[in-house]
């Protein structure tokens, strides 16, 4: 990912759905909160939230964090000894973008498994089981993205799931779910938190992306598991005291915010379908099934990185450059479908102009 920097006015903020800030009715919510101190299981809005959480995902135990990267980092610290391998797919955000989380707070390796769009089949996690010995590490964790963020928001089947975690459980290898946006798998998928939850030793959900709370995200699991990770989040400074002004904004956020990520979903498939006409562009939007756009440019004469700059220089709109040649839009609560096809229209006529200023100077 290549920060984006620009003196402009952003209009329309398709960078990530982390940016979404928190509404005057969720505000309202927040400013009613009753709080206490957290770390002595004295704020009843973050134990609201955790009750809800726990019911939700269908686990015993459940514990606010600050962030869902200490979500991941915890679950690998407990279910790794220092020298093990998490198992985890090739474009996991844990592997991309919190490289150094297990390796320094765990001592644990990532061990990538090839995927398709985030997603991995039974023979692909074989494959990466090396046998065990004394020089090879153990295999600890078997980690999955639901939906996967850099595979462009695909969402594993309950069947995909049931079937990689069943091997992994033969081999007596622990489960942990990033389900960073998995409200918006259960949203898109019609299959029930509870059931995609169900065969995870650990799980998580974020608050702060798609579903527009401020701040936080909460890892669930059995008891035993919980009352470990709250060491983990004593010992790191994820403590927290008065945290139920912003536990209020989770629970908000889950009981209004969750149903209507259907339409960011829908805006995500409009996108996908009104930028896939264009020759440059390669995106299958039947492809696009929750809240997150991942397309390519094609044949086209400046890279990703340039194009996005552009975007947002020219027309305030904001994406995100993946690789040379890879964007990612995500769409989310503070972007209406007018705000999409604008977008859209934006990029269309920089690709033109880009690519027929390009051709202009070659035959000069
Ligand atoms: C955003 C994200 C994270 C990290 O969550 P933070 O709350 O930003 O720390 C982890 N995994 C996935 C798949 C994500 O999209």
């Amino acid at each position: 990912m290549i920060p984006v920097r620009s003196n402009h006015p952003i209009r329309i903020d398709l960078f990530s759905d982390t940016i979404t800030r928190p509404t005057e009715a969720m505000r309202q919510a927040m400013a009613k909160a009753e709080v206490g101190d957290e770390q002595k299981g004295e704020d009843p809005s973050t134990n609201e939230l955790v009750a809800l959480t726990r019911e939700l995902l269908g686990k015993e135990e459940a514990v606010f964090l600050p962030s869902g990267t200490m979500c991941n980092q915890i679950a690998y610290a407990l279910h790794c000894r220092p020298g093990d391998a998490i198992l985890v797919d090739e474009s996991a955000h844990s592997l991309c973008h919190e490289e150094t989380g297990a390796p320094a707070l765990a001592g644990a390796m990532y061990r990538p498994i090839a995927s398709d769009r985030g997603v991995f089949s039974v023979a692909r996690l074989e494959a990466a089981l090396r046998p065990e010995g004394r020089s090879s590490a153990r295999n600890a964790v078997l980690s999955i993205e639901q939906p996967s963020n850099l595979g462009g928001g695909t969402c594993w089947t309950l069947e995909g799931i049931t079937s990689v975690t069943k091997v992994a459980r033969a081999h007596r290898i622990k489960t942990h779910m990033d389900g960073a946006r998995l409200l918006n798998a259960v949203v898109s998928t019609g299959v029930s938190a509870r059931d995609f939850c169900a065969p995870f030793d650990s799980v998580w959900l974020d608050l702060s992306k798609g579903l527009g709370a401020p701040v936080g995200a909460v890892l669930a699991g059995d008891t035993d598991f919980i009352n470990e990770a709250w060491r983990l989040k004593q010992r790191w400074g994820g403590s927290m005291r008065q945290s139920g002004i912003v536990a209020a904004a989770g629970t908000f956020a889950l009981r209004n915010n969750v149903d209507r990520l259907a339409d960011d979903h829908a805006n995500a498939r409009l996108l996908a379908e009104l930028l896939a006409v264009h020759p440059h562009i390669s995106i299958d939007p039947l492809k696009v099934q929750t809240n997150i756009v991942l397309f390519d440019l094609v044949d086209f004469p400046v890279t990703a990185a340039v194009l996005v700059d552009r975007l947002l220089q020219k027309s305030g709109v904001r994406m995100g450059a993946f690789g040379p040649s890879t964007i990612r839009a995500v769409t989310h609560l503070d972007v209406d479908t007018g705000g999409v096809r604008l977008a859209a229209q934006a990029l269309t006529e920089l690709l033109d102009e880009t690519y027929s200023m390009h051709v202009s100077k070659r035959s000069n």
